[in-house]
């Protein structure tokens, strides 16, 4: 992805907006071919605000606060976000998030189907012995 600061290059196409291209998005599901989550870095430059309020089908949302200030919605209800902040919404919730700080607003979003329950923290780890690693 390269660094955060470039996360503006690029452009996501909304079909809610009739295709109109947001900067500052990029799913990386494809690319890593993950097959149980899906993954945004997520760019808001100062002032942005979504343009629409969404909510989803099936899935829930984690959003992970990297830096920046905000604020995010959820049916109607509105708290401040900033560095640290993780919120997660059930798929009906009404959401939308702006960047209310002088500075970009960087944040991860999270798509897990709603109720597919992975195994808690290490529970699916297995131990593989100590790492070697290769010279160089
Ligand atoms: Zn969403």
């Amino acid at each position: 992805l390269g660094p955060f600061a470039e996360l503006l290059n690029y452009r996501f196409s909304v079909p809610a907006l009739n295709g109109r291209e947001v900067p500052g998005k990029v799913f990386v599901k494809d690319a890593l071919q993950l097959t149980g989550v899906e993954m945004s870095y997520n760019c808001f430059p100062p002032g942005f605000s979504m343009p629409f309020l969404h909510a989803h089908r099936d899935n829930e949302e984690v959003y992970l606060f990297l830096s920046g200030q905000g604020e995010f919605m959820v049916d109607g209800e509105a708290f401040a976000v900033s560095e640290g902040s993780v919120v997660r919404v059930a798929p009906g919730g009404s959401r939308a998030y702006r960047n209310t700080g002088e500075a970009p607003m960087y944040f991860i979003v999270l798509q897990v189907k709603h109720g597919s329950e992975p195994a808690s923290g290490i529970a699916d780890g297995v131990p593989m012995g100590k790492p070697e690693w290769p010279a160089g």
